[in-house]
């Protein structure tokens, strides 16, 4: 009887799990000869694996053993059931049999589905798997040439790439030579959309310089072709670049979601832009089904959310992002258990003024009300977190026919919104607590007696509560606007002109 034990990395949710497939080989004529026994997994899982291995390994001229094989999964309560562990599979089997030396698989992880003629192919989530693997101690990955580079964005990993189960075995029995994968690559910062393409549009400009500096959730009214979309992708130009650990963080989730599929992976320096439309179905918005991975939400983390044309949305879709607004980060509830992604980014909802959305105001044929019924499929509480809103209409005659070179760029308007973040980031850290931008302030916290203002400052929202125009959570997110609108300005709190124009940016008219 022949024993061997390999490692792969199996991923739940945003979690990597290193298991040990155990194999054992032993000769037991009659009926059991020749059978795969797997403990712990589903049917359909097990056939499948097994139906891979033989193929791959009868197209690499190898011989399954003609005995009875058993394979155990550790931890066994693991829910292993995607194709990465492939490669493991037959590499144990092999090396418990003794048809290969396993001695080079010292230290080595393997990662890797097998295709039926013997390929090794590619598998989601390579990178924070790998990153899993080298955190417990492993010092070679051994994957499909497709996932190398993604692999070689792991620092301190030797990776291998065979390009088929033949050329692996013929490395473990010391035949041939793997060269091992150059270090990972930085993508180059990418030519991210620039707000130098619009014209005119100040009020729009404004709130998104804004809406980037404080974290501020926003939602855009406006015809069709007023400028919304292009608004919204330039966003990500005047957000900050992702910091080493976030750039790590989201190109998981891309790896996560197969997004590297042919092999050009690279870290991902940039804030993402996702932008779903609206037939979406839950599922593909929050992630899980059965390959389960994270949905647009989750890849939208550390970058923003695009929500175009949003009463045309399903309603539960649309309310599906409220709790992921709420806690930053998204659950995926399964049978044996919760998948958890992270979702912190910046949303912007976009609509028409009406249904019939004609490009002037004055065409609109809708009936009276409708306008007001069309808004509410945007349910409440949603509409609630949402601190901006502005009216965007289609740009003025002049500044269309004006000179493009009049438009200021992205760049310095990305300096004044770092300039802001250090300033917020500064001050929440200097006293202590663990929020960075001013979106993250609970509520009561800027109505504690340490940050609240003077009556004489907050004189517009005070009466705007009162008069019931604004719940106490819209006050709240005047408030927080405010603070924001202060860090720009270069004011050490909000003064009564920061809480008017907040007012205004949370009313989405000006208030008289
Ligand atoms: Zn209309």
């Amino acid at each position: 009887m022949g024993y061997s034990r390999t490692d792969t990395v199996c991923m739940i949710g945003t979690a990597g799990v290193v298991v040990t497939v155990e194999a054992s080989v032993f000769k037991s004529g009659g009926k059991h000869a020749d059978t795969v026994r797997m403990s712990g997994l589903p049917d359909s899982v097990v056939n499948q694996a097994q139906t891979r291995v033989r193929s791959a390994m009868a197209n690499s001229s190898l011989r399954f053993p003609d005995k009875s094989v058993s394979v155990n999964f550790v931890p066994a309560s693991l829910p292993t059931t995607g194709s990465a562990a492939d490669l493991a599979l037959a590499i144990t089997i092999m090396t418990a049999d003794e048809m290969v030396p396993g001695d080079r698989l010292t230290g080595a992880v393997l990662l890797a589905e097998l295709g039926l003629d013997g390929s090794l192919r590619s598998v989601p989530g390579t990178l924070p798997a790998l990153l899993e693997a080298r955190r417990a101690g492993f010092a070679t990955a051994i994957v499909s040439p497709e996932n190398a580079d993604e692999a070689a964005l792991v620092d301190g990993l030797t990776v291998l790439a065979p390009r088929n189960l033949a050329a692996l075995v013929a490395w473990l029995h010391g035949q041939a030579d793997l060269e091992p994968a150059a270090p990972g690559r930085t993508a180059p910062a990418p030519a991210l959309p620039d707000l130098a393409d619009l014209r005119g549009q100040p009020r729009a400009r404004r709130a998104l310089e804004i809406a980037a500096a404080g974290g501020h959730h926003m939602f855009m009214v406006g015809p069709p072709g007023a400028g919304k979309t292009m608004l919204a992708e330039r966003l990500p130009s005047i957000l900050p670049p992702l910091t080493d650990d976030e750039a790590v963080e989201v190109t998981s989730l891309y790896s996560l979601r197969g997004r590297f599929t042919g092999g050009s992976a690279e870290l991902i320096r940039a804030a993402p832009f996702e932008a779903p439309h609206h037939s979406m179905t839950i599922q593909a918005l929050i992630g899980g089904g059965r390959h389960p991975g994270p949905g647009s939400l989750a890849l939208a983390h550390r970058g923003v959310l695009f929500v175009d044309e949003a009463p045309e949305w399903r309603r539960e879709v649309l309310d599906s992002l409220r709790q992921p607004l709420e806690s930053g980060e998204v659950l995926v509830r399964r049978a044996e258990s919760t998948l958890r992604y992270p979702a912190r980014m910046l949303l912007v909802l976009a609509a028409n003024p009406c249904p019939c959305a004609p490009t002037r105001p004055i065409e609109c044929r809708c009936p009276p009300g409708e306008r007001k019924r069309y808004f509410g499929r945007i349910s409440r509480p949603l509409r609630d977190r949402i601190d901006l809103r502005i009216d965007v209409e289609a740009p003025a005659a002049s500044a269309i026919l004006a000179d493009v070179a009049d438009a200021e760029p992205s760049g310095p308007v990305a300096k004044r919104v770092a300039l802001a973040r250090e300033i917020a980031a500064a001050r929440w850290s200097g006293a202590g607590e663990s929020w960075r931008l001013n979106s993250e302030v609970p509520g009561p916290a800027l109505r504690s007696p340490q940050w609240r203002l003077p009556a004489a400052a907050t004189g517009t929202a005070d009466g705007l509560l009162r008069k019931e125009r604004i719940t106490a959570r819209g006050y709240d997110r005047i408030l927080k606007l405010a603070w924001t609108l202060a860090d720009l300005r270069g004011h050490d709190r909000p003064t009564a002109d920061d809480i008017d124009s907040a007012a205004e940016l949370r009313l989405g008219y000006t208030i008289t």
